[in-house]
């Protein structure tokens, strides 16, 4: 006869939106199980990946993602307390990161563009399959950022975020709140095409590589160490300044609206 066995499962308020619509309202979830599993294995199957986990009780006591469920047992999961740091180790990741560094899948591909442009070590390998992109953010630690949650419920992956919003100037707010980015960011100091980093260059030493207009209004330009992109504070420059304008005013709203949902 196959064993079955009771538990049940309350989300924190923040984590439920990510539930089924048929979950969403439960504050206490009442399922079975038909093997004995993991609690990463048991909370992913409500499909919310492990990435998005900062905390996890079971009958009141902390426990990690292999622990092994028994009959009755009550879990109590919260998310990350906002902003998340991986660079600090945690009970449930204690392998932290040494630095910030970012790896975006190719559903979010924008968002590598904007977090270069502010900055951020940001890599992106758009060919690559799932178990590679894990592979990689484990090799080059990483966070991976994504909207694939089968992508970030790999074991391997320790820190990502599961980006919600489907336009790039939100993901870039997202992203910016949640890893309270805003005291770090230095803009346009990175290549927004390969991500390496921007050295200033006199304009007698590019003048060749200059068109015309550009020559005869712009006075400092950078350029990129490893594929020679020219930079200066044009026009596109501006629509950049403007969409990181526009994040750092939803980060300060989020700021607010988050302080009351934080229980
Ligand atoms: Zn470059």
């Amino acid at each position: 006869m196959k064993s079955t066995m009771e538990i049940t499962l309350s989300f924190h308020k923040m984590l439920r939106p990510l539930l089924a619509p048929s979950f969403r309202h439960q504050k206490t979830i009442s399922h079975t199980l038909g093997r004995r599993t993991s609690i990463k294995d048991a909370i992913e199957s409500f499909d919310i990946p492990h990435t998005e986990i900062g905390s996890i009780l079971v009958n009141k006591n902390a426990v990690d993602f292999s622990y092994l469920l028994c009959p009755g047992d009550s879990i109590q999961v919260s998310p990350l307390a906002v902003p998340v740091d991986p660079c600090r180790k945690s009970f449930l990741r204690p392998n932290h990161l040494p630095h910030l560094r970012f790896l975006v899948d190719v559903n979010v591909a924008k968002l590598r563009t904007h977090l270069r442009m502010i900055g951020m070590d940001t890599l992106y390998e758009p060919n690559l399959v799932d178990s590679e992109l894990a592979g990689l953010a484990m090799q080059k630690q990483c966070i991976v950022l994504s909207r694939d949650r089968g992508l970030l419920r790999r074991k391997i992956i320790e820190h990502g975020h599961l980006i919600r919003s489907q336009n790039p100037t939100e993901q870039l707010a997202e992203v910016l709140h949640y890893y309270g980015l805003q005291n770090k960011i230095n803009p346009f100091s990175r290549c927004i095409h390969c991500n390496d980093l921007l050295q200033s260059v006199a304009k007698e030493e590019i003048m060749n590589d200059l068109e015309p207009l550009t020559k005869k209004h712009y006075e400092e330009f950078s350029r990129c160490s490893a594929c020679n992109k020219i930079y200066w504070s044009g026009s596109h420059r501006k629509g950049m300044e403007q969409t990181l304008k526009q994040a750092l005013q939803m980060h300060l709203e989020w700021m607010g609206a988050y302080s009351s949902l934080k229980e």
